[in-house]
C-alpha cells in the first residue's frame, strides 16, 4: 500500500503547470517511481491546489484519474523530445493533448484575460493540456530542461541558466553526496 500522496511546495518547482502536472511521479529516470497520483483524492487535491478546481470541489473519479495519468504521459512524450533524439513532436502526442482538450472544453471558460476556470476534474485537465500545447508552441528560450537525476521537467530561469536539477534541497544535494562517495571512497 503506497502512502498517500502529501503535496508541499516543493512538489511545484516547473515553473509550469504542464511541467508541474508531469512532475506528479516520484522520478522518471533512471527507472520510473511510484506514481504520485496514488488515487481520486491525491489528484483532486492537486487541482485544487494549483486553483484548476475551485476549494471543496470534489469531481476526480477513477476515469478522471485514468485520463490525468495517460495526459501525464502525453506531456513526458512531448518534452522528452531532445532526450529521445526526436527532431519533431511526435504528433500523435500533440493529438492526444488536443483530444484531452476538445473532449472537456465544455467543461472549462476562457476568459478575455487568457485566464481559464473549470467547473470538474475533466475540465481541469482539459486546462493541463491547453498548458502543455501552448508550452510546446512558445517554449523559453533556454527549453524545457530535465533534471539530470530524477528526470523531473522544469524552466530554467536562473541567472546562469545552469541549472541541473529539480530542487537543490533534494536531487542537487544527492548528486553532491555521489560524488563525494565516488572522489572519497
Ligand atoms: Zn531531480
Amino acid at each position: 500500500m503506497i502512502a498517500t500522496t502529501e503535496w508541499v511546495e516543493d512538489h511545484f518547482i516547473a515553473g509550469n503547470l504542464a511541467l508541474d502536472f508531469a512532475n506528479t511521479v516520484y522520478r522518471r529516470w533512471p527507472e520510473p517511481g511510484p506514481d504520485l497520483f496514488t488515487d481520486t483524492e491525491t489528484l483532486n487535491i492537486w487541482l485544487t491546489h494549483t486553483r484548476l478546481l475551485p476549494d471543496g470541489e470534489s469531481s476526480v473519479t477513477e476515469a478522471a484519474l485514468e485520463e490525468a495519468r495517460a495526459l501525464r504521459a502525453l506531456l513526458w512524450t512531448v518534452f522528452d523530445v531532445p532526450k529521445d533524439g526526436h527532431t519533431t513532436i511526435p504528433a500523435e502526442a500533440l493529438a492526444g493533448l488536443l483530444d484531452t482538450a476538445r473532449r472537456s472544453i465544455a467543461n472549462l471558460a476562457v476568459h478575455p484575460d487568457g485566464s481559464t476556470t473549470s467547473n470538474d476534474a475533466r475540465g481541469a485537465l482539459a486546462i493541463v493540456a491547453l498548458s502543455g500545447i501552448t508550452l510546446a508552441l512558445n517554449p523559453p528560450p533556454q527549453g524545457v530542461r530535465a533534471c539530470d537525476r530524477c528526470g523531473w521537467f522544469f524552466i530554467d530561469s536562473s541567472r546562469g541558466r545552469r541549472r541541473r536539477w529539480c530542487s537543490m534541497k533534494t536531487c542537487g544535494n544527492q548528486a553532491k553526496a555521489a560524488r563525494y562517495r565516488t572522489t572519497h571512497p
